[in-house]
């Protein structure tokens, strides 16, 4: 490794430390991620660490399979096996395959994602008497999402404090609880509240993984909340060495229970600490990075770091105003078009669209559409929430684990087997009697007194016996496992069901991959199994499902973390929209504080262009039209209403290309002159009949007049709904 040619003198002395509790704080782009791989290769390579004393902690899978890769890339003389790099919850479900056991829990436990979560806790509403519709299912959801979130199980819940109505939500809690136990499953926080209680009361357990590794590295470290915190120290033992890096500038999940002060204050758990400071960015040009730089500048939480970067180069950052949100989408698919026809080296996937919020991606889906520009949205309905994509991993489940409620009511009546809600809701108090599983009741029918109507129990012994069938085959294991999945989904008529559906050949596709998925999975990692493969899916997040084909991407910010892309647009800079009021609304100066760093991700995630565009749409929500992003002015971005230079010289473009070093200064200052103050109002009253005129539209006559709209037949521009108070419009004596 040629390390001093690779990284800059602080990376390096990074990179090479002896320090045995090291932190990274560095803004974005500064090359904390290269760094700790680094340090990985090197401690193999030169400290002569086994990778398998290594633990690396990732935000993402993709993060880190990315590392893997870079990693024996860095070592090719090396074999890596037994280096773990993986995100918190990933490494939480290996360990616990191992060590479960000392819960009496079965190893082949499943993991149940947020739709099974709910879907447990819909049942669970009606077998106390309510409707699965109930508001009771959401509160139920948030309060064991709240406690659970801290580490908590049902024991640690003070009940006697509790007020009377949260105490049925406690009885959730516990049924909740109950329940997954007798379906061998897990949530998302069990997995990381398991591996700290393994870790708390088995102390040989303990002493094992804290002997076993001696070095932890973790990226992203901001983002870090108590729990994962604790699990951090549990698994530290006398030797342990521990490598965090993060930017608290980045922490984006507070309102997940992130907590800023960890890395701020680690050193008071890891004595001594060293403390390196990254200061060059390597990522974006000067105008990106000073926007970013001076909007970050205006929270008050934060220590304050001097951030810089030798990519000199002036006019790369636009902002475009445009009047519908529809025309945001128009812009970014012209946009594209253009560069792209202007440089035959981009490619689709060096762009990247990023919003605040997911529903804001419709628009410029339709305009990248009609512009026939292929994208890919993340973390939409992702592929593996993909309704028959569900439907088969909970068939696949149901043949792993016979006593999963949860994937067994997802699939009774898919294909359809004419059992209706009555005797769904029949097996399942039946079984609450019987104490069984509702499959295990079904199974066992004939012992029991039952409502069940023969032809139901008919129709699911037909599907029991293809499952035992294909259950056999795959514990022999003389076939591939994705060929005896493939003639499973013909058997039960899967497939012929999927046939009926309009959009059937995108589904029989995603099935089809799927398939294709299992294969790859098990080819890739022959030293695991099927379980395995299901453990992975469930864990897998938003940012993972970026496959390296050629699209635009399309994603919120917050799946964007840690990502770069040569040309960013952060569309819907629109007050309200981003900071999103909600996020504003509830948690006051610290909820804007996020909404700004969240912004301050979103910019940095642009190498070579940054586009910040927002509308001047009405919204039905704020009861007026749309106004900038106080985002806007902090970042130093000028809202200009002529323009003043454009790229391709299309004179009809209201765009603005800023550079805060230039001689286009001057330009500038002529042009915040006409900077529009929404604040001021015109005090006009309006009358039908009035002759009116707008800034931009020119000259109009008031055709209708409701509250403190108007609507104006325009000259030039034709009819249009305007706020009658506008700054922008005058009188025409
Ligand atoms: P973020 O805060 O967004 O997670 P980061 O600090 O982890 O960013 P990296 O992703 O590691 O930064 O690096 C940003 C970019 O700069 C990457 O493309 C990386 O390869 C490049 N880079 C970092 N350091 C150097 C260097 N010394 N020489 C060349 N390129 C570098
Ligand atoms: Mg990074």
């Amino acid at each position: 490794m040629q390390l001093k040619n690779e990284l800059n003198e602080k990376q390096y002395e990074a990179v090479t430390s002896r320090s045995r509790f090291l932190r990274i704080i560095a803004g974005a782009g500064s090359g904390k991620t290269r760094v700790l791989t680094y340090r990985i290769a090197y401690l193999i390579s030169e400290l002569g660490v086994e990778p398998f004393q290594i633990l690396a902690i990732t935000f993402t899978n993709k993060v880190a399979k990315e590392m893997k890769e870079r990693t024996a890339k860095l070592l090719p003389d090396f074999n890596l096996n037994g280096l773990t790099i993986s995100t918190f919850h990933s490494f939480c479900a290996m360990f616990l395959r191992r060590e479960i056991e000392a819960m009496e829990y079965s190893r082949n436990f499943i993991i149940y994602d947020e739709e099974d979560q709910k879907r447990l806790v819909k049942m669970i509403a009606e077998s106390f008497g309510h409707k699965k519709s109930d508001e009771i299912v959401d509160d139920a959801l948030s309060f064991i999402g709240y406690y659970k979130a801290k580490g908590e199980l049902p024991g640690d819940v003070n009940v006697v404090s509790l007020p009377e109505h949260k105490r049925k939500l406690f009885n959730f809690f516990v049924e909740y609880e109950k329940r997954k136990a007798e379906a061998k499953a897990l949530d998302f926080d069990d997995l990381l509240i398991y591996t700290i209680k393994i870790l708390e009361n088995f102390p040989d357990v303990r002493e094992k993984y804290a002997s076993k590794f001696l070095h932890i590295l973790i990226d992203e470290f901001q983002d870090t909340d108590n729990v994962q915190y604790k699990l951090l120290r549990l698994l530290c033992g006398r030797r342990t060495n521990v490598y965090v890096v993060g930017d608290p500038d980045q922490t984006i999940y507070t309102w997940r229970g992130a907590n800023q002060d960890i890395i701020l204050n680690i050193e008071d758990d890891f004595y001594p600490m060293e403390t390196i400071i990254l200061n060059e960015n390597y990522r974006s040009t000067t105008p990106i990075l000073n926007a970013a730089n001076k909007l970050i500048s205006h929270n008050k939480k934060r220590v304050p770091k001097d951030l810089y970067t030798k990519r000199e180069s002036s006019n790369n950052i636009v902002l475009k105003i445009v009047e519908k949100p529809e025309d945001e989408g128009k812009f970014v698919a012209g946009e594209i078009r253009q560069l792209m026809f202007h440089n035959k080296d981009l490619k689709y996937s060096d762009f990247a669209v990023l919003y605040r919020s997911a529903y804001l991606s419709l628009k410029i889906e339709n305009a990248l559409t009609s512009q026939r520009i292929p994208y890919k949205v993340y973390g939409g309905t992702k592929f593996y929430s993909r309704k028959e994509i569900k439907d088969c991993l909970a068939y696949f489940r149901l043949l792993l684990n016979e006593d999963d409620d949860v994937s067994f009511e997802r699939i009774i009546n898919v294909p359809r087997r004419k059992i209706g809600e009555t005797s769904v809701t029949i097996i399942k108090k039946e079984a609450g009697f019987a104490g069984l599983s509702m499959y295990k009741y079904v199974k066992n029918v004939h012992k029991y007194d039952s409502e069940l109507k023969p032809n139901v129990i008919n129709s699911l012994f037909a599907l029991f016996e293809v499952l035992d069938e294909t259950r056999a085959k795959l514990d022999q294991n003389l076939e591939a496992y994705s060929e005896v999945l493939d003639e499973f989904l013909n058997k039960i008529k899967y497939k012929d069901y999927l046939e009926e559906d309009d959009e059937t050949k995108d589904k029989i596709e995603n099935v089809r991959a799927l398939i294709d998925d299992v294969r790859s999975y098990l080819k890739g990692n022959p030293e695991s199994n099927f379980a395995d493969y299901l453990q992975n899916v469930t864990l897998l997040s938003a940012q993972d499902e970026i496959e390296n084909s050629d699209n635009v991407n399309l994603m919120t910010v917050h799946t964007a973390k840690g990502l770069e892309f040569k040309y960013v647009f952060v569309i819907g800079l629109n007050q309200g929209v981003f900071p999103n009021s909600r996020a504003v609304d509830d948690r006051r100066e610290e909820g804007l504080e996020e909404e700004r760093r969240l912004a301050y991700v979103a910019f940095t995630r642009a190498k070579d262009f940054l586009y910040v565009t927002l509308n001047r749409g009405y919204s039905f929500q704020a009861k007026e039209n749309l106004t900038p992003s106080m985002f806007i002015s902090e970042a130093g971005l000028q809202v200009a209403r002529k323009p003043l230079e454009s790229l391709y010289n299309s004179s009809n473009e209201r765009l603005y290309r800023y550079n805060p070093y230039s001689e286009l200064d001057a330009k500038r200052a002529e042009v915040q002159k006409n900077i529009v103050d929404l604040s001021k109002n015109n005090g006009i009253k309006w009358n039908v009949g009035d002759l009116c005129i707008h800034k931009v539209f020119g000259e109009g006559k008031v055709t209708e007049v409701v509250d403190e709209f108007i609507v104006v037949n325009f000259v030039s521009y034709g009819v249009k709904r305007l706020l009658g108070s506008h700054p922008t419009l005058s009188k025409k004596e």
